[in-house]
């Protein structure tokens, strides 16, 4: 008999929800991670007294009442709220494009007026593409022009959007933007989900009430032993990179990463804000992310006189650096399905979350996938 029910291959959300419900199912786990810590992308490093988010800024966010009613039954949410702005050549804007933005823009004050702007701007464009024979737009630069005009695209989303794939926007294929939601209501609120917010005393809580009373060994990568660590259970969970876990045999898969500067300021409030987008190209971060504004509201960010920022820097992903966002072009999506069906024929490895499965994933539609796991509904 093996000493365990499970290798569970990864500390982050995957592996943590697995390993936890598991265990409330009488399941014997062993957790490895390859990282010197637990809680994979969720991780925070307490600096200063503030939860620095080690992986990128992460704000949970959901609709799905069940993965809400979970979470909060590990660690309570606080009231965080996303609400980023734009700084475009000194000038604020909120995002995402609703009243107050169109109000920054244009000094306009009603849905009508907005409107009238937008259409006027879209009408220049679609109007001078036509006088040169184009009747759909070419590249992403004229899918954005034709959803929202100049104005908008050349102060909110030419430059960040550059910065983030690394090219021109002519260089760049339209269907990256399919739609561009403008909101006419003075709404800040990044995202239409239900619930959202952060977990009192941070992401770690999670990871720490997940991982309560499993065994869990950090430092371990699964590749350096890979017949021992599978010789100690009946079944693998693996969430690292499935070209790996097949040992790169059709070949490697590539990613898109983003690289983060951390500085510490000794000013209690450096930015007023968690999310400041800089959206122009000669600026060469995308987003300055200062941490204490997930955690403390109103006159508690005073309390601590120090603050932490991140500068985010989107960088090409070479070996060795952090594999973030998958590449959604042909020949990565034919090479993820050929693994794919190498993983779908397996009995005893199950494959999941964001790197095993090569999809982005959010929080919440990682856990939601745990819970409706066909291993996990057969417990
Ligand atoms: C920059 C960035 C920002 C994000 N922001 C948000 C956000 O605001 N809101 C949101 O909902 N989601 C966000 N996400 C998504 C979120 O991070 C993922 O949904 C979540 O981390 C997925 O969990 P996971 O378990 O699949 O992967 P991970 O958290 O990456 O966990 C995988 C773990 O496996 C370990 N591992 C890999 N290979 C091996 C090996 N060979 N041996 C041992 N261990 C191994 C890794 O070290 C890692 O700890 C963001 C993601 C990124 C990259």
């Amino acid at each position: 008999m093996t000493k365990y029910d499970y290798l569970i291959v990864g500390s982050g959300l995957f592996g943590a929800v697995f390993a936890h419900l598991a265990r409330k199912a009488g399941k014997r786990c062993l957790v490895i991670d390859k990282r010197s810590h637990l809680g994979g992308n969720i991780y925070c490093e307490e600096q200063h007294g503030i939860n620095v988010h080690k992986y990128g800024a992460h704000i949970f966010h959901t609709s799905n009442k069940e993965v809400w009613d979970f979470v909060n039954s590990l660690v309570p949410f606080n009231r965080y709220t996303n609400c980023p702005v734009a700084m475009y050549e000194g000038k604020l804007y909120n995002l995402p494009f609703n009243m107050n933005t169109f109000y920054q823009m244009w000094g306009v004050t009603t849905p009508e007026q907005a409107t009238a702007k937008i259409e006027e701007q879209r009408a220049e464009v679609l109007s001078a593409m036509k006088e040169q024979g184009i009747n759909a737009p070419r590249n992403l630069e004229e899918q954005a022009l034709c959803l929202v005009g100049r104005d908008i695209y050349e102060k909110l989303i030419k430059g960040y959007t550059e910065k983030q794939w690394g090219r021109p926007c002519t260089e760049l294929p339209a269907f990256i933007i399919k739609r561009l939601p403008v909101r006419l209501i003075f709404d800040n609120n990044y995202f239409n989900d239900a619930y959202q917010g952060i977990p009192i005393g941070g992401y770690n809580k999670i990871t720490e009430k997940l991982l309560e009373g499993i065994e869990c060994r950090v430092n371990e990568d699964f590749f350096a032993r890979r017949e021992y660590w599978e010789s100690l259970a009946d079944k693998v969970v693996f969430t690292g990179k499935i070209d790996e876990y097949y040992g790169y045999r059709y070949g490697k898969l590539q990613y898109r990463t983003v690289s983060f500067v951390e500085e510490v300021h000794q000013v209690p409030n450096y930015q007023g804000n968690a999310v400041v987008n800089y959206t122009e190209r000669e600026v060469p971060y995308t987003r300055i992310i200062e941490h204490k504004h997930f955690e403390s509201f109103g006159d508690a960010v005073y309390a601590n006189p120090v603050t932490v920022i991140s500068k985010e820097y989107s960088t090409e992903w070479t070996e060795g650096s952090e594999p973030f966002y998958p590449v959604n072009d042909a020949a990565n999506t034919e090479l993820a399905d050929r693994y794919r069906a190498l993983a779908a024929a397996e009995t005893n490895v199950i494959f999941g979350g964001r790197l095993a499965e090569y999809r982005y994933y959010d929080m919440a539609p990682v856990i939601e996938q745990v819970l409706n796991h066909p291993e996990v509904k057969g417990w």
